[in-house]
């Protein structure tokens, strides 16, 4: 397979074009030259969040938080060293529900931590809670499309 993925940059959130057999090869960003995966979440706003949860060809596992969450800042180095066995097949972001309120508003996320799963603009699963690890990763390859 050839294909040409969309994959948004996590520092510029441009959207680049990788073969998709070179994923893994540390593909970098042809507008800001820096890493497209560098095995940690990215934080999202309303507009990079557009870029990696439609128009991006890769799953996007949102963790929907808050700073004043206990059980989120506990999730926080789980979910991170989920990134780093999840990646370059899945991006991983973090969405700040308090600086970010349009985002939680418009999921309707009703509790924190959540995570959610999306792909080409849409929902493919939600869990609520704080998880460990090993947990996260079995969560969003069981409910990434095959
Ligand atoms: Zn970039």
């Amino acid at each position: 397979m050839n294909a040409l993925l969309g994959v948004a940059c996590p520092h510029c959130a441009a959207l680049n074009r990788v073969p998709a057999a070179r994923l893994g090869d540390r593909p970098k960003c042809g507008r800001c030259g820096r890493a497209l995966f560098e095995g940690r979440p990215v934080a999202l706003d309303a507009a990079s969040f557009d870029v990696h949860a439609q128009r991006a060809d890769l799953p996007l596992l949102v963790d929907f938080w808050a700073p004043w969450c206990g059980p989120c800042k506990a999730m926080a180095p789980q979910f991170e060293a989920a990134a780093a066995q999840l990646e370059p097949g899945m991006r991983l972001a973090k969405v700040d529900t308090e600086a970010e309120p349009a985002l939680g508003a418009r999921f309707a996320v009703r509790s924190i931590p959540t995570l959610a799963l999306f792909l080409h603009g849409r929902e493919l699963a939600r869990v609520s809670g704080a998880m460990p690890a090993g947990e996260i990763v079995r969560w969003a390859r069981a409910n990434r499309p095959t």
